[in-house]
């Protein structure tokens, strides 16, 4: 009596298998380490060819802004060449995150690049964007622009999903399982504030709509995770409901210095899990970086405009 039945780590083959349905969803990871910064390519723009420089196109790729296999298929290592789609992958970039847009690897860009941030790409399948390639105008009378954007194709949870059940996956201890549940509820409450959903915690994860759990490295659903720093979380669009957080980041329940708030970054994920992409608002919860040491918490007019406009609620 003492053990108890452990049966939730089986669900894993039929995960699998889902991911593979999915995969245009899920980001594409070459695990390699970003943790040295890449301070050595100040400056470098088109026309050089640099050491390391392949390492800014692996991030470029991880993230949306260059295609897939835009690297060399040779295997004869990697390309350090600045060429003209680098160029226009860093102006996307840049453009993105607010910086200026000049295709020239700045000291702002490459220290936005090394923040951490959620490993969902700003640009899925070269189609939704954040701030790059699209203006959403909301009425003309107010010329409101919102920088809130979805995945390809709008997936979303069918109208007779309203309550949604989410649970906690075996994965790696990582935080104490009564303060996970406690900040995921509150993140969880906070979106069913502003939209018309309401989110009920089961015990039995294999039924749950939505599945968090904490994991390393390769985890099998196709988006390894990278060690500490860089991605520190992902979460699939609707219908899949998985939601993972990287094991390798520090995790705080309140804000620690040098660790990521997990209330913080559960509310960015939950808002994947619900069908939004990355906002270009830098105060909106979507936006891709993640404070690190600091709670942010609240739910941005950018955030709510984009989740009553995707289920068309008020
Ligand atoms: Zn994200
Ligand atoms: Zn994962």
């Amino acid at each position: 009596m003492a053990s108890k039945p452990c049966s939730t780590f089986f669900t894993f083959p039929l995960l699998h298998l889902v991911m593979l349905l999915l995969l245009p969803l899920s980001i594409h990871s070459h695990s390699t380490q970003h943790q040295e910064p890449f301070k050595s390519l100040e400056g470098c723009h088109k026309g050089q060819t640099l050491k390391g420089l392949h390492k800014i196109k692996q991030y470029l790729e991880k993230f949306g802004y260059l295609p897939h296999h835009h690297r060399n298929k040779t295997g004869s290592g990697d390309d350090d060449t600045f060429d003209d789609s680098l160029e226009s992958a860093v102006k996307t970039y840049q453009l993105n995150y607010h910086l200026n847009a000049t295709g020239v690897l700045d000291g702002k860009t490459l220290h936005d690049m090394a923040l951490p941030r959620c490993g969902i790409p700003d640009i899925v399948d070269g189609r939704s964007s954040m701030r790059s390639g699209k203006k959403r105008h909301l009425g003309s009378m107010h010329h409101t622009v919102a920088h809130f954007s979805f995945f390809p194709n709008n997936p979303r949870w069918p109208p007779s999903k309203r309550q949604l059940t989410y649970g906690f996956l075996p994965g790696v201890q990582v935080i104490g399982t009564q303060n996970l549940r406690s900040v995921c509820k509150s993140a969880f409450d906070r979106w069913a504030r502003v939209s018309h959903f309401t989110f009920q915690e089961t015990q039995n994860v294999n039924t749950a709509d939505l599945k968090i759990g904490f994991y390393r490295g390769n985890h099998g659903d196709g988006s390894s995770f990278d060690g500490p720093g860089r991605t520190v979380a992902h979460a699939f669009a609707p219908t899949d409901g998985r939601f993972h957080f990287d094991a390798d980041e520090r995790w705080a329940i309140n804000p620690v210095t040098g660790a990521m708030d997990v209330e913080s970054v559960a509310l960015h994920e939950i808002g994947h899990l619900l069908g939004l992409g990355h906002s270009s608002v830098p105060e909106a919860i979507m936006f891709p970086t993640i404070l690190v040491g600091a709670k942010k918490v609240n739910l941005h007019g950018d955030d709510v405009q984009g989740i009553q406009t995707l289920y068309n609620t008020p």
